[in-house]
């Protein structure tokens, strides 16, 4: 069975890297590296990693400072913040929780950033030269860089791997299909809802399926079944196994990255035997948080596994910091005078 990587140690550590280098900045700097946060309304997942962040911040002895806004701002109000948080000297880096009210550009509002305060990485010009090879300089996404760090603690090879990123959004999937090209991988494949749109649109809305069945009853060569509910998950599962394409893109992968945000899209027959497993998503299901891979099957054809929660998660949290300690070294220090945290020896800032 998979072994499985231990977000949370691995978090513990970079931490205690990242607490001694704020320890070293104050002393010669005189202030403690500083990160300010921007939260719009009241989702309980955004206050929830928000609180998260909060916490790690004090265990590595980041000040931080937390401007928090209504549902019903305006863009301006955000980019107002935005702009405050950026020219505040004693700020290293600024983020916004995503994601934000609908009606509220996220693309504008990330271009209104300094993009020397962008610990995210969002800005375009960020983004530009991750996209870009041989960048000297930018800040990295930081699921994508704590996903990378974990790989590394663990001990998974991306150098001439083949990789398949499941999951193209510009927050996860595309800088993480970035990096493990960057990282050394021999190819690296994303898939996405729309290379497989109508199957997708089956397999994956329980209520379609559902819709599927019902009207399967009404048709008069169809015996009326046991409960609607167990037939329409049959369905779901049948057009699931039917996703021709995807289980055969997976099952190519020596490293797999799942970032969909559906729970247990992934099951063992998915997998190649021994592949390693990243499981980005973060569910809520029945109380209960899942990822994206059905863990308990996955783990039996799998060689390496993230677990959720306890993988990338804990993981994401310490690279935002990373990008604070970053961030601050080069804005009062130089980028030489410290000795540099790397987490992918000088692959990445
Ligand atoms: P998103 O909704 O922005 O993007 C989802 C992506 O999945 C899109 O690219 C879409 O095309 C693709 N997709 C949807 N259904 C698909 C399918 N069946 N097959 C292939 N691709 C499909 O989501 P996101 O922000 O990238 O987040 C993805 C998941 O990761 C969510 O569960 C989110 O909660 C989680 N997440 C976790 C962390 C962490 O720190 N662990 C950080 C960010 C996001």
């Amino acid at each position: 069975t998979a072994r499985f990587l231990d977000g949370r140690a691995a978090a513990a550590d970079w931490h205690a890297e990242l607490a001694r280098e704020s320890a070293h900045i104050l002393k010669v700097a005189g202030r403690r590296p500083g990160l300010g946060v921007v939260l719009v309304g009241d989702r309980p997942d955004s206050k929830l990693y928000v609180t998260r962040k909060r916490e790690a911040c004090e265990k590595v002895g980041i000040s931080e400072r937390l401007v928090q806004l209504p549902d019903d701002c305006s863009i301006g109000d955000v980019q107002r913040v935005v702009g405050e948080l950026c020219a505040d000297p004693g700020i290293d880096g600024v983020l916004v929780q995503l994601p934000l009210p609908p009606d509220i550009s996220e693309e504008r509002v990330m271009e209104s950033f300094d993009p020397s305060k962008d610990i995210d990485g969002f800005h375009p010009l960020n983004m530009g030269r991750m996209l870009m090879r041989g960048r000297s300089t930018g800040f990295v996404p930081a699921t994508a860089l704590g996903t990378l760090r974990l790989l590394a603690a663990g001990g998974v090879e991306l150098r001439g791997a083949s990789v398949v990123v499941v999951g193209d959004s510009n927050t996860v999937g595309t800088p993480l299909a970035a990096l493990m090209r960057d990282a050394g991988a021999a190819s690296v494949t994303v898939v996405h809802r729309t290379s497989y749109s109508a199957l997708f649109a089956d397999a994956l809305s329980p209520r379609l399926a559902a819709a599927r069945v019902a009207a399967a009853a009404c048709a008069p060569r169809v015996p009326p079944g046991p409960s609607q509910a167990a037939r329409a998950a049959d369905v779901r599962e049948e057009a699931l196994e039917h996703l021709a394409g995807l289980p055969g893109i997976t099952r190519t992968a020596d490293v797999l990255v799942v970032a969909v945000g559906y729970p247990r899209l992934v099951r063992a027959s998915w997998v190649k035997p021994g592949a390693a497993v990243v499981d980005v998503g973060i569910n809520v299901e029945g109380g209960r948080v899942v990822g994206d891979v059905d863990e308990a099957g996955v783990a039996g054809v799998a060689g390496v596994m993230t677990p959720v929660p306890g993988g990338v998660g804990p993981m994401t949290i310490a690279a935002t910091l990373h990008n604070v300690v970053a961030s601050a070294r080069d804005r009062l220090l130089g980028p030489r005078e410290v000795p540099q945290v790397e987490p992918l020896g000088g692959l990445l800032r």
